[in-house]
């Protein structure tokens, strides 16, 4: 008798769970993420459910049901996940994915309430990038909750750039906050005067500590800083009034004024006197930029989660529509189905599903590349000072080194000696992560909130009217306005794409992103159905597309690739992070798949759950294709004037009656010649005789070669709707409507 083998299920029946997700975001081997996970989320859709839907986010007021969610985020270990062990934390090391997990855990349910778990950590990130070990030890141990036994409050902390207009707002530089010297006796440490004005603070209706932007106006003390000042210090903390916004109100906002006399030891990371002068050993700018690059990825993980947390909802909404209707009855279709039957229906939430998924992945890549960036960075500052080398210009013209070795090395074969000598270098590698971040971070932000708070419309809207209700299930109307906010803080949409603008062009990444467009190819070769190929076409053309653009110029000989032209530069950018999304969303999908069968709960399904993740990613590199190709197409030509049929400009045009003549010649002419003008100057009714342009036809080959990838992807999109509307959901939501 032979072995009866069950058939392999190809066809995904329940929702990726956690430990499929721990595959994919790659989180399988750390217990310590995957316990904060499980506590975030147990405060998520409890105590954070319990408030929504209570209400507690009609008052811009800060509550005591807002501060008894701080208090569970404590008793949870979610304030504790920034700290060190030492400190009272309980993750070793780098945190930017615990951070991201965390955020991502408390957005699914609400942003607001990630955004007060954040704004803590934020306003410790100065301190924690560039302070001293003094201020680091101070502020992190008294922000950190209680140890068990222990009588003390934790600290909650504020994090003040932000300015009234006309100050700092997108333009950092514009500081009208003021710092001078209050009192300094021989001998002694300054006193100084802090002068400052917040726009928009979160945590500002409890903060006992906040990092301030501020510039000198004194002579005695040199250009900019950030500052720490606390609630007991001497002069005016003074919260101001709640901001009225209309978005994460579960979080604290307002516009604090602060006057206050502070010790020169407050200044974030310390200073030194030269010459009677009070030099900041790190300007406001210096230390921003520290803190940012790495605090926007898990703002823009906030979108994505609530994209992926629409999906539970909308499904048990579309299938239940039409239950206890007369003419539904059990078994029948409409029953059963509901709005699934429709194939717009499940089109369009196969689009929510495969955007989330897209910023997912690369807001959990870019966090843990930070981590992994964290102790090469050190190592790299080591390495510099060694050789006398400190900050600014000096490290750039050091690194330059580096970069082209770093280049060298991604032109080199896997198996070459030279290649394994590059690879160990560490300043090789600092460089190569270094410039992979720096258009990472900003990609997250920027796409993920940006096109994620589309997308979250088009969720919201597939719940019909109740979409747009407090009662919608999952929140969604409340997710869709909160992404808007995300869009915004910590720097909108300009701040991203300037920065990109900038970073993407990097001789470094350009080599990086050359190697990635012939890895999509070889997936693609093992793994056609991810949408590989369609990407790296995709990904051809934005690599052509800026190289022609950095040479072009426009009708009256002005450079297109300009730093000035952000018509030109910023759709780039927008162009390349759906590319960016696309490729590690693919990147996710293939981990599962090499990993899936070592666990033996995901290997039971992981067929179907590939097959159906592919789909998806095929779905989305096909959009992403498209998005790429219309932009690239417009740039292109779309800064050629276009041929008037005035002017002299029809040169290329034939007339009618010469057609005549050619004809006797050339039979057949004239049914081939579009641009014929007649002897009274009569011409087609379009814009003019149709424009050529230079490079174009290399350009119409990479497009049409892309048009022609796209081959499959509706077939992908439709096996994914088929799944959408087969897959089982829980009965019920695990958090209250
Ligand atoms: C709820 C909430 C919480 C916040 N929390 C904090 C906080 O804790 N701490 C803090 O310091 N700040 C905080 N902020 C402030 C937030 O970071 C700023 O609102 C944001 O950076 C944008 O600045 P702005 O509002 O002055 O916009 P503006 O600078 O006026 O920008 C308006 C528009 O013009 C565009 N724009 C501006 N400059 C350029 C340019 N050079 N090129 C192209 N386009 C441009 C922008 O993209 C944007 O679309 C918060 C804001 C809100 C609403």
């Amino acid at each position: 008798m032979g072995t009866v083998t069950a058939p392999e299920i190809t066809t995904m029946l329940t929702l990726p769970g956690d430990p499929v997700r721990q595959i994919q975001w790659r989180f399988a081997d750390r217990f310590d993420l995957q316990m904060l996970v499980q506590s975030a989320r147990g405060v998520a859709r409890t105590t954070v459910a319990r408030l929504v839907a209570a209400g507690e986010r009609n008052t811009h007021e800060w509550t005591a049901g807002k501060a008894e969610m701080l208090e569970a985020f404590d008793r949870a270990g979610v304030t504790a996940a920034f700290m060190e062990p030492e400190e009272g934390g309980f993750i070793a090391g780098p945190k930017n994915l615990a951070l991201a997990l965390s955020a991502f855990e408390l957005a699914w349910v609400d942003g607001g309430a990630a955004t007060a778990s954040l704004a803590s950590f934020l306003a410790l990130s100065p301190i924690h990038e560039r302070g001293t070990q003094e201020q680091v030890t101070r502020y992190k141990s008294l922000a950190a909750p209680p140890q068990p036994g222990e009588d003390r409050k934790p600290w909650r902390g504020a994090f003040a750039l932000t300015e009234p207009i006309p100050y700092v707002g997108v333009d950092t530089g514009m500081l009208s906050g003021k710092i001078s010297v209050a009192e300094w006796n021989e001998g002694e440490e300054p006193w100084l005067q802090v002068n400052k004005r917040g726009r928009f603070i979160t945590n500002i209706a409890f903060a006992n500590f906040v990092t301030a932007a501020v510039n000198s106006c004194d002579p005695r003390i040199k250009g900019s800083c950030m500052i720490i000042l606390e609630d007991t210090d001497e002069g005016t903390f003074d919260r101001g009034t709640p901001t009225k916004k209309l978005v994460h109100q579960l979080s604290s906002t307002g516009d604090p004024i602060f006057n206050l006399k502070v010790p020169a030891s407050r200044i974030v990371g310390g200073y030194t006197v030269k010459d009677g002068i009070i030099v900041p050993n790190f300007n406001h700018g210096e230390v921003i930029e520290a803190v940012f690059r790495r605090t926007r990825v898990p703002v823009g993980l906030m979108t994505s989660a609530k994209l992926l947390s629409a999906v539970e909802p909308v499904i048990r909404y579309q299938r239940e529509r039409f239950r206890g209707a007369e003419g539904s009855k059990p078994g029948s279709v409409r029953y059963e189905q509901g709005i699934q039957q429709r194939e717009d229906a499940l089109h369009r939430l196969v689009d929510v599903w495969a955007a989330g998924e897209a910023g997912t992945s690369m807001g959990f890549a870019a966090a843990r590349l930070f981590d992994t960036l964290e102790p090469i960075e050190k190592q790299k500052t080591a390495i510099l000072k060694e050789r006398g080398v400190q900050g600014g210009r000096a490290e750039m013209k050091a690194l330059k080194e580096s970069e082209h070795r770093a280049v060298e090395l991604l032109s080199l074969p896997e198996n070459s000696l030279r290649r394994a000598e590059l690879e160990v270098d560490p300043l090789v590698d600092y460089v190569l992560k270094d410039a992979e971040a720096n258009v990472i971070c900003p990609a997250t932000k920027l796409w993920n909130t940006g096109h994620g708070a589309n997308m979250m419309r088009e969720a919201l809207s597939l719940m019909g009217g109740y979409g747009i209700t407090e009662d919608c299930p999952g929140f969604l109307g409340s997710k869709w306005t909160d992404s808007a906010l995300e869009a915004i803080y910590e720097g909108p949409e300009a701040v991203q794409r300037r920065q990109l603008t900038v970073t993407m062009t990097g001789e470094v990444f350009l080599a990086q992103f050359r190697g990635w467009t012939s890895e999509m190819r070889r997936i693609a070769s093992d793994r056609p159905g991810t949408g590989a190929c369609t990407l790296a076409s995709a990904m051809n053309l934005w690599l052509w597309t800026l190289n022609y653009l950095q040479r072009a110029t426009d009708p009256d000989g002005n450079k297109l690739y300009h730093g000035q032209r952000q018509g030109v530069t910023f759709a780039l950018a927008d162009a390349l992070c759906w590319l960016l999304a696309s490729r590690y969303q693919i990147l996710d999908v293939l981990e599962l798949e090499a990993r899936g069968a070592e666990n033996p709960v995901v290997a039971e399904g992981l067929a179907g759950t590939v097959q159906f993740l592919s789909d998806l990613c095929h779905t989305q590199a096909a959009q992403a294709a498209g998005e790429a190709s219309r932009i690239c197409g417009e740039l292109v030509f779309g800064y050629n004037q276009h041929p008037a049929w005035q002017d002299g400009e029809h040169r290329n045009c034939f007339l009618a009656s010469e057609l005549e003549d050619y004809e006797i010649t050339m039979p057949g002419i004239t049914s081939i010649a579009v641009d014929v003008l007649g002897d009274d100057g009569s011409h087609p009714a379009k814009a003019g005789p149709c424009a050529g342009c230079a490079g174009s036809s290399e350009f119409l080959r990479l497009q049409n070669k892309l048009t022609i990838c796209l081959s499959g992807s509706r077939l992908a999109k439709d096996r994914a709707a088929e799944t959408v509307s087969r897959v089982m959901i829980p009965e019920a939501l695990d958090y209250p409507a």
